[in-house]
This record gives structure tokens, C-alpha cells and sequence, in this order.
């Protein structure tokens, strides 16, 4: 397959610089890219004749007709770094097929525990507001859904003040954020500690076997741990989902 067939050229049209090694961008490729809440585009930058790709997940609602990406620059690394130059008006090829399987099977009649790390709160921010247009349009009855996001500090938490109105206009969501480094973040008034430790605080309250749905997303440490802790709970692996953003 040639290079034209698999890619689409897209241009970036706003970014958004959260700390120095974060940064959401909003992308408009040269064609249409439907895709669910939970997908993710696969997105590149020729290098050396070719082209150097990684997915991330989409952090818009599938009716926006911008793709909105939530990005950690990885030190020296081959994609993010060469990305984080990247300004309004650049260029970068984008995969014709969004892809992936997470949230997929989000049903969206029992209550939703979300849980990620810094960027993995990107696909649960394309379910909120794709949840938020179906309630407003009367065509979803809305049941409980609680997002909990750890960060190092708080100018990490990417979607605080979307997610803070979110859990001020709606009864049914919940926004748990939470700072791990609260030495570095003396300002900081919420929860303190890393999202396992949220999790393990609020989730019996929140939650119960047979009722709800576990998604995970993001730090491959943080899965492990929330897993373990959510099966000493009694949810079997059917109701954990997980998207893992490196490996172990
Ligand atoms: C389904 C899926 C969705 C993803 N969505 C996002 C997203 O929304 N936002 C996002 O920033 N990334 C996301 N990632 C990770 C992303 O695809 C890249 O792996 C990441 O940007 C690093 O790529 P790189 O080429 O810069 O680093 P590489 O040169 O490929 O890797 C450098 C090293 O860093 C490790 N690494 C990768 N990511 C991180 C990280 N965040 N922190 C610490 N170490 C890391 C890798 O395992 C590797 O050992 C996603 C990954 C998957 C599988």
C-alpha cells in the first residue's frame, strides 16, 4: 500500500500548552475520520524517508469536525519530541482508519468508574461530550459516572476546568482529580496522592460488582495496580477495561 492510500495529510489548527512537556493540539486532516468515543488516529511525521508513527486517542466528540489530541512529550522520543515543535499551520499525515476497541462497550445504562493518568483522560473526555450532547438532545437517560485523574501537579490535569463545569452542570458526573506532588502545588485544595489511592477511597461508595463498568487508561503501573484493587472488589475482568498507552 503507497503512502497516499494510507494517509491523509492534516493540518494543525489551535495548541494549547499546559506544562513543558504537555500540550493539547487540535488537528484538521484533508478528509473526514469517523470515529467512536475510546478510538484512537494514528498520526506521523516523515523522518529520514519514512514515516515515524504513533497512535493517540481522540479527545473530541465524534461530531466535532476537529481532532483534538492530549500529548506527553516522552524525553528523546521519536515521535513526541519532533511533534512538541509542531506549531498552528504544520503538517503531519494521519491514518485514513481510526482505530480501537476501548469504551466500545461502554454500557451506557450502568454507572461508569473512569480512571486515567495525565493523558489517558482523553478518550473519557470524547465519551463526556458525546454523553453531554445525548442528554441535552433527551436521547440518553443518564446514569452515574465518576472520572478520576491523577497528575504529578495540577497544571497537568489537561480538561480541570471543562471537566470541574462538567461535574457543576450535570448531577451525573463526578470529577475526581487528584495531585500527586502537593509540595510542588502548595495552592492545590483537592484530593492528594495518586489515582489508585482516589480509586481505593471512593470506589465502594461509587460502584458495586454486577452494576458498573471499570475503564483504565493511561500509566501501565496505574492499570495494574486499579485492576488488582477492583478485583480484590469483587468486579470480574468483564467489567475492567483497559487501554495501556506504554508497555509495562
Ligand atoms: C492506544 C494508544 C493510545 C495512546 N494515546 C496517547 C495519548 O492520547 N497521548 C499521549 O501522549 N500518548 C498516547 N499514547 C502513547 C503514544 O502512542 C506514544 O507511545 C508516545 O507519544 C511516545 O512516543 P515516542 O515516539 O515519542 O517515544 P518512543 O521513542 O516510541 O518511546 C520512548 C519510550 O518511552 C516509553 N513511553 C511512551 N509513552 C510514554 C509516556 N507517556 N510516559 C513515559 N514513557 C513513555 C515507551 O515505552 C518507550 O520505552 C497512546 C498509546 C496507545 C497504544
Amino acid at each position: 500500500m503507497s503512502d497516499t492510500d494510507k494517509y491523509a495529510a492534516a493540518v494543525i489548527t489551535s495548541r494549547r500548552d499546559l506544562a513543558p512537556d504537555l500540550w493539547v493540539i487540535r488537528i484538521k486532516p484533508d478528509m473526514e475520520l469517523p470515529f467512536r468515543p475510546g478510538q484512537y488516529v494514528t498520526i506521523g511525521l516523515p523522518r529520514n524517508g519514512k514515516v515515524i508513527e504513533r497512535p493517540y486517542s481522540i479527545c473530541s466528540s465524534p461530531t466535532e469536525q476537529e481532532i483534538e489530541l492530549f500529548i506527553e512529550r516522552v524525553p528523546d522520543g521519536e515521535l513526541s519530541d519532533p511533534l512538541f515543535d509542531l506549531h498552528v499551520g504544520s503538517e503531519m499525515v494521519v491514518r485514513k482508519r481510526t482505530k480501537g476497541l476501548f469504551l466500545k462497550e461502554a454500557p451506557v445504562e450502568v454507572p461508569h468508574l473512569l480512571v486515567a493518568t495525565v493523558t489517558g483522560i482523553a478518550p473519557f473526555v470524547s465519551f463526556l461530550r458525546m454523553l453531554v450532547e445525548r442528554d441535552r438532545a433527551g436521547t440518553w437517560t443518564p446514569v452515574p459516572i465518576a472520572a478520576l485523574h491523577g497528575a504529578s501537579r495540577s497544571e497537568e490535569l489537561g480538561y480541570y476546568d471543562e471537566l470541574r463545569m462538567l461535574d457543576a452542570d450535570f448531577p451525573w458526573f463526578t470529577y475526581l482529580p487528584t495531585v500527586s506532588r502537593p509540595w510542588e502545588n502548595p495552592e492545590w485544595g483537592g484530593e492528594t496522592g495518586r489515582v489508585e489511592d482516589v480509586l481505593r477511597k471512593h470506589a465502594d461508595a461509587m460502584m458495586h460488582p454486577g452494576n458498573g463498568a471499570v475503564f483504565l487508561c493511561g500509566h501501565p503501573g496505574m492499570i495494574s495496580n486499579a485492576r488488582a484493587l477492583m478485583r480484590r472488589r469483587g468486579f470480574d475482568d468483564k467489567e475492567i477495561r483497559e487501554e495501556q498507552y506504554w508497555p509495562d
